[in-house]
């Protein structure tokens, strides 16, 4: 299998190589040259198998020479082994047609481990191969940046530096991102807001004196490796209520459009998927591009669900490079627009296919809220306020076809707004419940590129 980019003038890689890369160099993402498929029949034979070999036999096709089957089969026995619950992704049911995936069993309590806790694994396979030590960036809207260094801390071969919006993450998220103790763990406050972090990687990448010199691997949700791991459950929920005979839906809590892309290569595979529902918050630039076909650039809004406060949705990219039939000059031109005006406007052609592939709807504040509140009075389960946002926007797509709504975080992560919501605050699972009681170790940085770029090389050289 070999990974091209979106912007078709980056050189095709393997996985192993497309994993390590991120972002390729002509400023695209990476995509698989074709989309394998499973038969019904394999699908079918996904029922009753360990979330772990699920996991393999739907990844496998995708990742070629790069790793052998044994190595591949430890990195995913390993990467799972952490988490708090024995399904890993356990479906559960809120209303007569509506089911909830909770993502949130991870060792930092959303849905980002199921993601980052493989690649970890992978990425140590490969560089114990190698030898090779690089240096990991990231940028973060709060859940990221955590379960990325959950994943990397202590690994002898990699430093990772995590780039957040100074101010703009909760307790917790900071909390898990500055307490551990490994010094190969470095958490930057950024002074700006989450597309100030994403911009400052996209520069740094496109740097590529300071990409080479420091060997910068990036684990954001635009690694494929990434969206690769989150399609893994949609099979799995999707095949536990009955498909492939019987098709589902899904909606999901949207804001850098890789766990929704994961759902739309799931269907490519061959999932029965009937509706894919975008759900935003009121920062809802995906929303408005499905109403007015053009994706336009507002100032981002705070909200009380953080990890989708986002303009610039990254991998929004892959999906419009399937809707232009993979053109990659005619994204390279779209991103342009972007970058110059603002916003870029969806051909006629495109936006059909966008509209017949994808729903979409958007969830106020309040009505985060009282469907936190709502949700608990009905069934007890406790909603962090992303989930919530899916599943008010879910309510409004239900029809015959089950729903699954995706959760995205634990609600403990999110504690003043579900206490806000429910009078009740969530009380920290047992593994971690000594998170606010360790000591902080952060450094604060401008919005400058040259300052965190020197900031890196130096800390690489002591
Ligand atoms: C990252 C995140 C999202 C958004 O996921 P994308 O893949 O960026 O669309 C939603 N909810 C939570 C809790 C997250 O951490």
């Amino acid at each position: 299998m070999r990974y091209i980019s979106t912007r078709g003038q980056a050189p095709a890689l393997s996985f192993e190589q497309a994993m390590l890369t991120g972002l390729a160099r002509d400023g695209g993402l990476y995509v698989p040259e074709a989309v394998p498929t499973l038969t019904p029949d394999e699908i079918s034979a996904l029922a009753g198998l360990s979330y772990e070999d699920a996991a393999f036999r739907i990844m496998w096709p995708f990742v070629g020479d790069s790793f052998s089957e044994v190595e591949f089969r430890a990195a995913i026995a390993a990467a799972y082994d952490g988490f708090g619950h024995a399904a890993r992704a356990p479906l559960v049911q809120l209303a007569e047609n509506h089911f909830l995936l909770e993502l949130f069993h991870g060792p930092t309590l959303a849905f980002k481990d199921f993601a980052m806790q493989l690649i970890g694994q992978l990425f140590q396979t490969t560089l114990a191969r190698s030898g090779d030590r690089i240096t990991i960036v990231g940028a973060t809207s709060g859940d990221t940046g955590s379960a990325a260094i959950e994943a990397f801390r202590g690994l002898s071969n990699v430093d990772v530096y995590i780039l957040y919006p100074h101010g703009r993450v909760s307790e917790v998220q900071r909390r898990q991102m500055t307490t551990p103790i490994e010094d190969n763990v470095h958490a930057l406050a950024l002074d700006g807001d989450f597309d100030d972090c994403q911009a400052m990687l996209k520069a740094m990448f496109n740097d590529f004196d300071f990409r080479d010199e420091v060997a910068l691997a990036g684990v954001n949700s635009i690694n494929w490796a990434r969206v690769l791991a989150q399609v893994v459950y949609y099979f799995t929920s999707a095949v536990s209520l009955g498909a492939p005979h019987r098709p589902v839906s899904f909606t999901v809590p949207t804001g850098n459009f890789g766990d929704i892309f994961a759902g739309h290569i799931a269907r490519e595979m061959g999932l029965p998927i009937q509706q894919l529902v975008i759900a935003t918050n009121q920062n809802d630039i995906l929303h408005r591009t499905l109403e007015t076909g053009s994706y336009s650039k507002s100032g981002v809004t705070p909200s009380i669900s953080p990890s989708m406060d986002i303009q610039v949705s990254s991998n929004f990219e892959r999906l419009l490079f399937d809707l232009y039939d993979r053109d990659g000059a005619a994204v390279a031109r779209q991103m342009d627009d972007l970058a110059n005006t603002g916003s870029f406007k969806i051909s006629q052609g495109a936006l059909q296919r966008l509209r017949d592939g994808f729903a979409s709807g958007r969830a106020s504040e309040d009505e985060t809220l009282a469907t936190i509140s709502a949700i608990r009075a009905t069934t007890g389960e406790v909603l962090c306020p992303h989930s919530a946002v899916g599943v008010k926007v879910a309510a409004d797509h239900l029809d015959a076809t089950p729903m699954i709504t995706l959760a995205t975080a634990h609600p403990a992560k999110f504690p003043d707004a579900v206490e806000n919501a429910t009078k009740d605050r969530p009380p920290l699972p047992n593994r971690m419940a000594d998170l606010y009681d360790r000591s902080e170790r952060l450094t604060q940085v401008p919005n400058d590129l040259a300052a965190v770029e020197n900031l890196i090389r130096g800390r690489r050289q002591t």
